[in-house]
């Protein structure tokens, strides 16, 4: 095993073998093959979600880690749900989430191949054109207890077949009107083995090929002949093709191809949403999001929109592992990796969502002074900030409290508290309108408390976040929750449209923030790298692509409270 490269990603590092590098360990070993060669097969009918993210890291993360490569082949055979639109986000986001892979192939630019392996089948009499209609194949398909029985046409000649077959070809049938069918075993205990359609007639469109075709390959016929003609030495799918393996290696086998071989691993299922595409679709055209790259959608897109990382995402899939029984992952797994990798990179902000103002009443009339901030304490590469503090700002309205139980560490009547980076306060009363709503909060400063230099003595009880009234600026906050009041809205009874979360959206319309954030969309503009954010005490952040230097949008990623670490410990 010389020719093997190790990983460059210490968490696959540190994780035991799974079986899937067994197998190929095993292969390598044994001289079956020299190097490897897995592909990543979409199908262009929908966006990417976590479910092929994991995939994604399976197969790509095989093919790095054993020097070999990994093929992006579109699986395009059946023309009606598929779309350009599509192909081209499965590459954006594949490619964000920082794989590359060796040629880009569409299972449509085997077509004619397939055609011919499909004449070569005809020919050897393993393959016959069935006039009958769904009801009477099915009919004679028998169940998992009681063998089928041959369909009339079964005993068609090689001849006879293949005249049917360039005719079905040549367009000269109707939809549905005659199939292709592989000859195997009416009594095989393996429903698949029974004859299995090849080719079905479909006068299409089809996104690549246009009408050039009007039959099209089954997925089954054009899956792994697909694999063969491209060499791939590791077929890796999930467990629902596992009863398609014994099929796949008898097309082969029959046409004699290069021996790729096919696994099978379990899906990733993530608890709180869904992982089918269809339904995704059905969100989307029925308006329960804002599209596949709405931040609550479990799309590549959905969270690259709303802040999540390409590390994060791939932190996640080497934590879980390649399972062989299907499971449902917590969600918060996902969020966790997300806060740890945010933690370290994510500039750290004020922005007061729910303002209510603070005058500070004995500070000298007309000072302003520039605080310094650090941008992130996790990483001293990224410096400081400077904030203007001049004596009335905004803090949150929950912050404070009239009448205050004791262990209530933000501020109230008497209570002293300091500012971020900045003073400390005490208050000592309140105004308010007519309804009783405390329209302002008055407070003194104590000048020898400021941070990195305090003298005071004087013990604050928490520390809060602020924005200068006069500094700050208008921006636009979007909080979220799952996108599903229940852990598995696939398995519940009824419609999963009825499980959405209803209150899954929360704006801020009008949150202040502090000025730096507009350096921060400009320097972004120019270098193109937008920053992640710790809006402090909030949650982590990231700029909605509707954001604009006029209008800054952002959208939570994930808050800041942790329960997967805690639950774990
Ligand atoms: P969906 O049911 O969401 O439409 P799919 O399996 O039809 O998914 P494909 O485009 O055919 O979608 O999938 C491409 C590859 O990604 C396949 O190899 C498939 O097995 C894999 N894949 C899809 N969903 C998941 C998932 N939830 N977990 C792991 N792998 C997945
Ligand atoms: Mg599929």
């Amino acid at each position: 095993m010389s020719g093997t490269k190790k990983t460059e990603n210490p968490s696959e590092e540190r994780a035991p073998r799974n079986f899937l590098e067994e197998i190929i360990d095993n292969d390598l070993a044994e001289g079956r093959h020299k190097t490897i060669l897995t592909r990543f097969p979409p199908e262009p009918n929908g966006y990417l979600h976590i479910g092929h993210a994991k995939s994604i890291t399976v197969n790509f993360g095989l093919g790095q880690k054993y020097g070999g490569a990994t093929n992006l082949r579109f699986d395009d055979t059946n023309p009606i749900t598929e779309d350009t639109e599509y192909v081209d986000s499965i590459k954006q986001d594949v490619q964000w989430l920082g794989y590359q892979w060796k040629e880009e192939l569409y299972a449509s630019d085997y077509f004619e191949n397939l055609f011919e392996f499909a004449i070569k089948l005809i020919r050897d009499g393993l393959a016959y054109v069935d006039d009958s209609t769904s009801e009477e194949i099915a009919a004679l398909k028998g169940t998992p207890t009681r063998p089928g029985s041959d369909s009339p046409f079964r005993t068609r000649t090689p001849d006879e077949n293949e005249d049917l077959f360039r005719r079905m070809r040549a367009g000269e049938f109707p939809d549905g009107s005659r199939i292709l069918r592989a000859k195997i075993d009416m009594s095989s205990p393996n429903m698949l083995m029974r004859d299995p359609v090849i080719y079905r007639i479909k006068h299409a469109h089809h996104h690549r090929t246009g009408d050039q075709w009007c039959i099209y390959p089954t997925y089954d016929f054009a899956h792994g002949q697909s694999d063969a003609i491209e060499n791939i030495t590791h077929s890796i799918c999930t467990l629902e093709f596992m009863s398609h393996r014994e099929l796949y290696n008898w097309f082969i086998e029959k046409l004699e191809l290069f021996p790729s071989r096919q696994y099978e691993f379990a899906r990733l299922n993530l608890s709180y949403t869904i992982m089918s595409k269809r339904k995704l679709l059905q969100l989307v055209n029925e308006k329960h999001v804002d599209g596949w790259d709405d931040p609550r959608m479990p799309t590549i897109s959905g969270l690259r929109r709303r802040g999540y990382t390409p590390k994060s995402i791939q932190e996640f899939c080497a934590r879980i592992g390649v399972a062989k029984r299907d499971n449902l992952i917590d969600v918060s797994l996902l969020e966790f990796c997300a806060r740890e990798d945010l933690n370290k990179i994510a500039l750290r902000r004020m922005v007061v969502f729910d303002p209510v103002k603070l005058v500070i009443t004995n500070w000298p009339k007309g000072k302003v002074e520039m605080l310094e901030s650090e941008n992130n304490p996790e990483d001293a590469t990224t410096g400081e900030r400077s904030i203007a503090f001049n004596g009335t700002i905004y803090i949150e309205r929950d912050d404070f409290m009239e009448d205050a139980p004791k262990k209530y560490f933000r501020l109230s009547p008497g209570a002293s508290v300091r500012l971020k980076s900045a003073y400390i306060i005490t208050c000592e009363d309140v105004v308010k309108d007519d309804s009783g709503t405390v329209t302002e909060i008055r407070c003194v400063y104590h000048p020898d408390s400021r941070s990195g230099s305090d003298t005071s003595g004087i013990k604050a009880k928490g520390t809060l976040h602020w924005v200068s009234t006069e500094h700050a600026i208008e921006v636009e906050v979007r909080d979220y929750d799952r996108l599903f009041r229940v852990e598995n809205p696939a398995e519940e009874e009824g419609d999963f449209l009825d499980y959405v979360n209803p209150d899954s959206l929360t704006v801020f319309p009008k949150a202040y923030a502090e000025p730096a954030l507009i350096d921060d969309a400009n320097e972004a503009a120019a270098s193109g790298k937008i920053p992640h954010y710790q809006f402090m005490r909030k949650g982590y952040y990231y700029a909605d692509t509707s954001s604009t230097s006029d209008k800054l949008v952002f959208n939570q990623t994930v808050g800041l409270r942790d329960t997967w670490a805690k639950m774990n410990k």
